[in-house]
């Protein structure tokens, strides 16, 4: 379906939400229009525009708590993104439906940040550590895949803040100065995290962690020399880790003396009980990382914040490795 026919079928339901006011749909208020796809693009934007956030239209898309992997727009959607003025996204592998998208925008001086464009020779491949579950061989030519958590890395962050407020000066001069100031001071918070992370996990008694799950992680493992297993790379679309997976898990586990099996947020913890069942001992814990890739609205009016969600990791973190 092309864009056009989206948008006419889209037109009753566009009337109706405006009508009962609601829906994400641009006005012609003359407001700076900015889509983010992800949380973590939408809580940096938020921050460096500081007050000025209630001046501009700030979308975050994937608001409804479903990760970036599974996200298709809808016609709502393309809409706001059809005329924002400046888009952000991940650029990775998840992202396939950003090219139709924008090829089809209304407004051409839209300003697009593509965020694994912006870090650029920081993007990792995926990696495959030992007792992965092997994923489905495709018949294609073996090209790279790119690991697209990019944001899990405070220094990442760093360096995307910065092309997020540059775009937001081109877009809006009058408040450049506010944007560069907000920015040095999120960069200081950052840079903070950043530190205590380096001295919590230099000094932890180990330098493993053992994911019974997905591993989206290796951008903030990489960053502190934080070695790991994991059932899966990346975010795979599997779900079911076969008995040579768990066991070698539970050697691992065994062998390092592991405390704590991690797991990420919404998992039903069942990869983990079965390799914590499965080591000599038994008596381990399940600790849980967030991934920051599937933040809810309901959360993002509870005041979440990528800091905070980052805060709370070093907060497992210190607790399980120390
Ligand atoms: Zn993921």
């Amino acid at each position: 379906m092309n864009l056009k026919k989206i948008i006419a079928a889209a037109a009753c339901f566009t009337i109706a939400a405006s009508l009962s006011g609601c829906g994400n749909i641009k006005k012609d208020s003359g407001k700076l229009s900015i889509v983010c796809t992800i949380f973590p693009e939408y809580d940096w934007t938020r921050e460096i525009l500081g007050s000025h956030a209630e001046d501009v239209e700030l979308t975050y898309l994937l608001n409804s708590g479903a990760d970036l992997h599974n996200f298709q727009p809808t016609a709502d959607d393309m809409i706001t993104i059809s005329d924002c003025d400046i888009f952000i996204y991940v650029g990775g592998e998840s992202d396939g439906w950003v090219d139709d998208a924008l090829s089809e925008a209304k407004n051409k001086d839209m300003k697009v940040i593509d965020l694994m464009d912006v870090i650029g020779d920081s993007v990792k491949e995926e990696e495959v550590v030992e007792g992965m579950e092997a994923e489905e061989e495709e018949e294609e030519e073996e090209e790279p895949e790119y690991d697209e958590h990019i944001w899990l890395s405070l220094r990442n962050a760093g360096t995307c803040c910065r092309a997020i407020t540059d775009a937001l000066c081109e877009k809006d001069k009058n408040n450049a100065d506010s944007y560069r100031k907000n920015l040095e001071s999120y960069l200081g918070q950052l840079d903070e995290l950043d530190g205590q992370f380096t001295e919590m996990i230099g000094s932890a008694k180990t330098d493993t962690l053992i994911f019974g799950d997905r591993f989206p992680f290796r951008y903030f493992t990489d960053d502190y020399g934080l070695k790991y297993y994991a059932a899966f790379v990346g975010c795979s679309a599997e779900t079911e880790a076969s008995f040579s997976t768990i066991a070698f898990l539970a050697e691992k586990a065994d062998e390092l003396g592991a405390e704590t099996i991690f797991t990420i947020e919404g998992s039903d913890k069942s990869i983990a009980r079965s390799v914590i069942e499965s080591t000599s001992s038994g008596d381990i814990e399940i600790a849980e990382l967030d991934s920051v890739q599937s933040v809810s609205d309901d959360k993002v009016k509870s005041g979440a914040t990528y800091i905070d969600i980052m805060k709370s990791n070093y907060d497992v973190l210190k607790e399980a490795l120390n």
